[in-house]
């Protein structure tokens, strides 16, 4: 497959990227790494004029710990940065696990955490061909109107398939968009709408710049466990990010964010009643296993039964749970 025509804008610094989203706006794709946004294109996912190639900002390359124990990460750090980086494995380690399943190295020394937040929602219907689309009479998410997934409904059920996001929201991460009028810091818990088509509110003006991990998520035991086909190099198809924070053994805060069974990352509602002041064991990982796994809402919306992608949630988080309370 071929990539379709369009016309390359190298910006060097914010501002200007920002300038070109602002004149081009709905006709103009962002690049960090291009790993996801290039095949797309070829499958004429996406056909714009223009192309905004990030990657000369270096502005926004770079991991910067503040004295308060909080860290910035610029969206163009790549994802074997954020895996090799011994301050984040030493005090964020859930992320730089999460990081470490993205794909493949390779994949990992071109793919971006911007990149990674930004990921398009995925379906058997969608990442396709063009023909097989047409085949199939297109679908609500692009240039249909009926759902394959769903029929008879209006939503696109497509799921959200990143791996660093549900680590990210467990970790209360903040992102920082900028746009040609202003710059807005927002909670990653608010960035996506659980819709497969408009998926992240981001103005086509917009640009992911940074993310923020604050302090007081330092320091916490972090597990990432996920379920794919081919392990060298897959998309998740069920994903758990699991972080404790304990004194003397007991729970002092818990968080568990799920990727890939729902159109967007979430977290898990209702733990700190259930595991909080307490000392995690085979009942009680148990019993976040089931609350996660209602939380988990698959659709056909890849090779493997949403029973099964369901069932590996509850089976993940216990099991994430059990390792992140190991001594
Ligand atoms: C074979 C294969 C396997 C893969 N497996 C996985 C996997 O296991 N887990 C996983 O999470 N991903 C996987 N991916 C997808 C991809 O490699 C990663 O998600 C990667 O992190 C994407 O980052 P990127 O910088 O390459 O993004 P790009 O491809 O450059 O962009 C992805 C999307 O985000 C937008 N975007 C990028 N940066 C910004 C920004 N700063 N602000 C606003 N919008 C932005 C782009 O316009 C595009 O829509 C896989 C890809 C392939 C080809
Ligand atoms: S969930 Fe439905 S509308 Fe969305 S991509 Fe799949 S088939 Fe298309």
């Amino acid at each position: 497959m071929s990539l379709p025509e369009f016309r390359l804008l190298r910006p060097r610094a914010v501002h200007e990227a920002v300038a070109m989203l602002g004149k081009h706006a709905g006709n103009l794709r962002v690049l960090a790494g291009g790993t996801d946004l290039i095949p797309s294109m070829k499958q004429r996912l996406f056909d714009p004029e223009y192309v905004c190639d990030l990657r000369g900002i270096t502005e926004l390359r770079g991991i910067r710990q503040q004295s308060s124990g909080a860290v910035e990460i610029g969206a163009l750090t790549t994802l074997s940065t954020i895996e090799r980086s011994t301050y984040l494995r030493q005090h964020f380690p859930v992320l730089t696990k999460a990081a470490a399943t993205v794909a493949s190295p390779v994949l990992r020394n071109m793919g971006t955490l911007g990149g990674n937040i930004c990921l398009d929602t995925r379906c058997l219907w969608y990442n396709q061909s063009l023909a097989w689309r047409k085949g199939c009479g297109f679908c609500i998410k692009k240039d249909g109107d009926l759902c394959h997934v769903a029929p008879g409904g209006s939503k696109c059920w497509a799921a959200f398939s990143a791996d660093t996001p549900p680590a990210l929201l467990c970790l209360n991460a903040e992102i920082e968009i900028a746009s040609p009028a202003a710059t807005r810091r927002l909670p990653l818990r608010d960035f996506y709408t659980g819709d497969g088509v408009n998926y992240r509110k981001l103005l086509p003006t917009e640009l992911v710049t940074r993310v923020f991990l604050p302090a007081e998520s330092a320091d916490c035991r972090g597990v990432y466990r996920k379920l794919r086909i081919r392990g060298s190099i897959d998309y998740p198809l069920a994903g758990v990010a699991v972080l404790v924070k304990r004194s003397n053994g007991m729970v002092v805060d818990a968080r568990i964010g799920l990727t890939a069974v729902n159109p967007a990352p979430v977290l898990v509602r209702g733990l700190p009643g259930l595991l909080g002041g307490k000392i995690i064991d085979e009942a009680l990982a148990e019993a976040a296993g089931d609350i996660a796994a209602r939380m988990a809402k698959p659709l056909t919306t890849s090779a493997l039964t949403p029973e099964y992608r369901r069932e590996m949630i509850r089976v993940f988080t216990k099991r994430a749970l059990l390792a992140a309370a190991a001594n």
